[in-house]
């Protein structure tokens, strides 16, 4: 492997600059306290890790992973990890700083961290899958812990990796311990509804913002791009629950399109017997991933990676909502165009606060070894979702301004609020 193939270190990078312009964008609207302002632009810890995994064939191959934690004046911080050949620092730290403010539009005790391997899970068989994983827990123990840092699942991550995850630290630690990871399995410390928590959290505020727009969801067509954990939940409580036509999905293998609407459970059984991807799905006419995002829709649910909304592709969206499954889908240039056009873009920090919030109940419930059932844990994400959306909504009235900064007029509130309380140590 060349030495340029192991990643990038310069950070911030693009990604994380344009994070810091939508959180200037908010600062100086509510005209936050510069010395505090300061502070939140940055993360405050980094961790760049680089370790050997003994391959299959007896090879040794090194990998770079990361640990951000941005901000923790509300609590330990909390972030999923994703695996991905393409992931860096400047990636992470992006998504660790978006956690922060996420937490805080929801009002979760937490601050903001996340974590990723470069590497394509996906060429690794099971033992070498798992020998990474345990290696790089080890590796950012030091950082993590369930009154510290408590880490999830994000992309190509899942259940059986956060149980690894667990399972590593409570080696190392030498007592068995649940709290510090969630995702897990439900008969490891794992809670009721948290797959599905992303997916649930992106149907309730696509519903509060259908009722903010006059229209009724029921009637509605959606298109989602991507259909991973997010995506395939959306689709699927949006259509059953809420009676919305999903009319176009994608994933990396390209998308489709079926006028009459989805039949999702189908769709999700075809993906699951088909390698997890929905290429070659009979029922759907293929389309690019341009095209379902430029479709004739209600609703566009984008739920893969960053960056899936440019300006090109701005121009030519005629969704009314936006509602941001995926963390940073929508460049700052696209943002304007869309703004322009009166999209109502229901921004990341907010959108996909589902997954994190049912983490939180996760995390609780280990805590105090005390388990809830599906319907507890349904009523609670779609009380803090729905009251999250109008103190949201009421924010962009009161500063007239788009749903993104007001998302963060709102988190940055909060937090500013707890590190003024705390002060600055030392004195
Ligand atoms: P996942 O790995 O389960 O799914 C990702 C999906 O995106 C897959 O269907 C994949 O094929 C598709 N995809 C990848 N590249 C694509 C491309 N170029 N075009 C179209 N589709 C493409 O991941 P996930 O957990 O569903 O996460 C998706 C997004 O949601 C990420 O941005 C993640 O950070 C964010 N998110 C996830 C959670 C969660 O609880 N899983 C919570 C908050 C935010």
């Amino acid at each position: 492997m060349r030495l340029s193939e192991l990643g990038r270190l310069e950070a911030p990078g693009p990604l994380y600059r344009m994070a810091q312009h939508q959180f200037l964008r908010a600062a100086k609207l509510m005209d936050l306290d510069p010395n505090i302002g300061n502070f939140l632009l940055w993360p405050q810890k980094s961790l760049v890790v680089h370790f050997p995994v003994v391959m299959d064939d007896g090879r040794v191959e090194i990998f770079e992973g990361y640990r951000v934690q941005h901000n923790t004046a509300r609590g330990p911080a909390k972030g999923g990890i994703r695996y991905h050949p393409e992931t860096n620092l400047d990636e992470v730290s992006s998504l660790a700083f978006w956690m922060t403010w996420k937490c805080a539009v929801v009002n979760l005790p937490y601050g903001g961290g996340k974590g990723g391997v470069r590497v394509d899970p996906k060429k690794l068989s099971e033992k070498e899958l798992e020998k990474l994983s345990r290696r790089f827990f080890s590796e950012i123990q030091m950082m993590v812990g369930p009154t510290k840092d408590i880490p999830a699942p994000d992309v190509n991550t899942n259940a059986k990796i956060m149980a690894w995850f667990m399972d590593t630290y409570s080696m190392n630690s030498g007592n068995t311990t649940l709290g510090v990871v969630t995702g897990k399995p439900l008969d490891l410390g794992g809670s009721e509804g948290r797959p599905e928590a992303t997916g649930r959290g992106v149907s309730i505020v696509a519903s509060e913002a259908c009722k903010a727009k006059g229209m009724d969801i029921s009637k509605v067509t959606v298109a989602i791009q991507g259909f991973g954990n997010v995506g395939s939940y959306a689709a699927k409580i949006l259509h059953e629950e809420y009676g919305a036509k999903i009319v176009a999905v994608s994933d990396v293998s390209g998308g489709l399109y079926s006028e009459e609407g989805f039949d999702v459970n189908d769709l999700i059984r075809y993906r699951d017997e088909n390698g997890g991807v929905i290429k070659g799905y009979p029922k759907g006419k293929p389309i690019s991933n341009e095209e379902l995002l430029t479709l004739d829709v209600d609703i566009l649910v984008p739920a893969a990676l960053e960056n899936a909304i440019t300006g090109e592709i701005a121009k030519d969206v005629r969704a009314k909502i936006i509602v941001e499954g995926a963390n940073g889908p929508t460049t700052e240039e696209a943002e304007k165009i869309l703004i322009e056009k009166d999209v109502l873009i229901v921004p990341d920090i907010l959108a996909n606060a589902g997954g994190v919030t049912v983490s939180y109940f996760e995390w609780v419930q280990d805590l105090q070894s005390f388990f809830w059932d599906i319907d507890d844990i349904r009523k609670k994400l779609h009380k803090i979702m729905t009251k999250s959306f109008s103190e949201v909504y009421a924010t962009k009235g009161k500063y007239n301004t788009d749903m993104r900064t007001a998302a963060y007029i709102v988190a940055i509130s909060r937090v500013a609020e707890a590190v003024k309380k705390r002060g600055y140590f030392p004195m």
